[in-house]
């Protein structure tokens, strides 16, 4: 498969992604402050004040394993990112691939592809193209014998609690065996056989998600998105590939005028995302305590973490305003910190 090269000897790939300006923001004016310099290399142009008022531009930058600017396809993301990971469920691996950044930075557009966001392409995004391979894959001699089946879950983590999306949205418990083994008890698992199905499960799991939410966009910021696509060989978990699309990151303005349950959500949020950091990092440190417990997301995700074979990709994306600026630069010490072993 093309795109196996990049990061063949790493475990962890971070990489980052700008949109472009959108109408909104072209229609206020908003400054594109992002330039991305090379394909590892982004710069953020911050405006700052001299003590006598004048405005000045001060560049930081950040490296990543690839950065994509506002040209950048589904496509190429793709290949850079989740693709040279999805060999490795065959040979009973466990890959994960994150969607990182602030609300409206693209995540959906990312994972979901234009069917999700309201961009007027049609081009397909991380989980098409996933099962895509997946099912290419399949066909292949060498994975013929293994007698394979292919199932998808997808389900929500919301103020730290699982919501089973393919199953009108079920609250789930998690248990965790004497071999910590973790297991969502009654997560439903549908067995998929092409690409179509795999997208009828998120188009499902989608609608399922918003039902009765007054906005897409309000609720899906504050929650954590799993969709995973699972192998099994004659009845056992043989390899999974987790697909998430995280809740938004910003924090600030929005929380401190928010009411008591925006708070809650706010603090759950980052609760997560913080401990999400901390076990990516230990994965690349080989340390013996990594803090899964610390967070439903993080222990929801503790046996693709774990092992000698597991592999994970993030995708920070980020908005190219100028009034985006402060999350940018925080969404980008974050993957500067995760991508730092
Ligand atoms: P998030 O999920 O991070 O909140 P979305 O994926 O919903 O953000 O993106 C917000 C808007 O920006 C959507 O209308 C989406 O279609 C558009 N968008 C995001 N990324 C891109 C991109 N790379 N190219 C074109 N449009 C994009
Ligand atoms: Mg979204």
């Amino acid at each position: 498969m093309p795109g196996l090269e990049p990061h063949e000897h790493h475990r962890i790939c971070v990489c980052v992604r700008k949109r472009p300006l959108n109408e909104r923001e072209t229609i206020m004016q908003d400054l594109d402050i992002i330039t991305i310099v090379s394909d590892h290399t982004v710069v953020v142009h911050e405006s700052k004040q001299k003590l006598d008022l004048t405005r000045y531009l001060e560049n930081q930058t950040f490296c990543f394993d690839h950065a994509f600017d506002d040209t950048a396809s589904n496509e190429r993301v793709y290949r850079f990112t989740a693709q040279p990971l999805v060999e490795s469920i065959f040979r009973q691996g466990m890959a994960t691939c994150f969607a990182y950044g602030q609300t409206g930075s693209g995540k959906t557009h990312t994972m979901g592809g234009a069917f999700f966001g309201r961009a007027q392409d049609c081009s397909k995004g991380i989980y098409a193209l996933v099962a895509r391979d997946v099912f290419l894959l399949l066909k292949n001699s060498t994975y013929e014998q293994l007698d394979l089946k292919v199932y998808g879950t997808f389900f929500e983590i919301y103020g730290g609690k699982v919501y089973d999306l393919l199953n009108w949205k079920k609250k789930l418990q998690i248990l965790e065996d004497g071999k910590q083994q973790i297991q969502v008890v009654g997560l439903q698992e549908e067995e998929v056989h092409c690409t179509e199905e795999v997208m009828s499960l998120v188009e499902l799991g989608n609608r399922c998600r918003t039902s009765g939410q007054t906005s897409v966009n309000v609720h899906s910021s504050r929650s954590h998105a799993v969709f995973q696509i699972i192998l099994k060989s004659r009845g056992k978990l043989h390899g999974k590939f987790s697909l998430i699309d995280l809740a938004g990151n910003e924090r600030g303005a929005d929380t401190v005028k928010a009411n008591r349950k925006r708070q809650l959500e706010g603090a759950e949020i980052n609760k997560s995302l913080l401990a999400l950091k901390e076990c990516i990092r230990a994965l690349g440190h080989h340390t013996s305590h990594t803090p899964f417990r610390a967070s439903k997301l993080t222990q929801v995700l503790r046996d693709s973490f774990i092992g000698q074979n597991s592999s994970t990709c993030m995708i920070a994306t980020i908005s190219p305003g100028m009034t985006s600026c402060e999350n940018t630069l925080n969404t980008l010490r974050y993957a500067n910190r995760v991508k730092e072993l």
